[in-house]
């Protein structure tokens, strides 16, 4: 399975790191190996001083597809979930100031947590309410309403270039509030009032 990763569909997330809004969603990857397995701690790497949470909703594709047209992109998922973009921040500053690519700040081993899914008839998926706790204090707000390209979009926009899989997972990009963390923090994500992950970094 792939992860393709959305950035920039926020615009209050856009702002806080100073990028432009782009014309067409930000995409890049994750290999399979980046998810953290279950009820594994997330290591800090040694090459990075400042990774960063993005909290975001995922998108499961339960089956084959390429070139979706956006209204018949609801027949590639059931299950909505939450989920953690970890970000190697001070690495892909260093990428994008020479105009590499990100991989080593955002596909490293552990940088995608992976949370619960649940069936997609839970939400109303234009007003999905998400947050991520960093210890007890609520460190991301976000709302699906605020997406700049909504999930049947962003599905038919990343099947014009990558033939989508059964159990590929999107992750739709984060809301503002992205920092730093911590050894010995503790981040859960909540959807809905549901806790789709806790994650211990160490
Ligand atoms: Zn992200």
């Amino acid at each position: 399975m792939k992860i393709i990763c959305i950035g920039r569909n926020y615009a209050k997330h856009i702002k806080e790191l100073a990028n432009e809004k782009p014309e067409s969603p930000v995409v890049f990857l994750k290999p399979d190996s980046a998810i953290l397995p279950k009820k594994m701690p997330f290591f800090i790497p040694s090459f990075s001083n400042e990774i960063h949470y993005e909290v975001e909703v995922l998108v499961k594709i339960n089956k084959v597809g390429k070139h979706i047209a956006p209204k018949f992109a609801s027949k590639y998922y059931d299950t909505i979930g939450l989920g953690i973009d970890f970000t190697a921040r001070d690495v892909q500053a260093k990428c994008k100031e020479k105009g590499l690519p990100w991989e080593k700040a955002k596909a490293f081993d552990g940088s995608a947590i992976v949370g619960d899914f649940y069936p997609k008839e839970d939400f109303d998926l234009e007003n999905i309410s998400f947050q991520l706790k960093k210890n007890e204090n609520i460190v991301q707000d976000g709302n699906t309403k605020a997406m700049l390209w909504k999930i049947d979009e962003l599905i038919s926009h990343v099947s014009q270039y990558f033939t989508l899989k059964k159990g590929d997972i999107i992750f739709t990009g984060t809301p503002a509030g992205v920092g730093k963390v911590n050894e010995n923090d503790v981040l859960t994500g909540v959807i809905e009032g549901k806790q789709a992950f806790q994650i211990k970094v160490k």
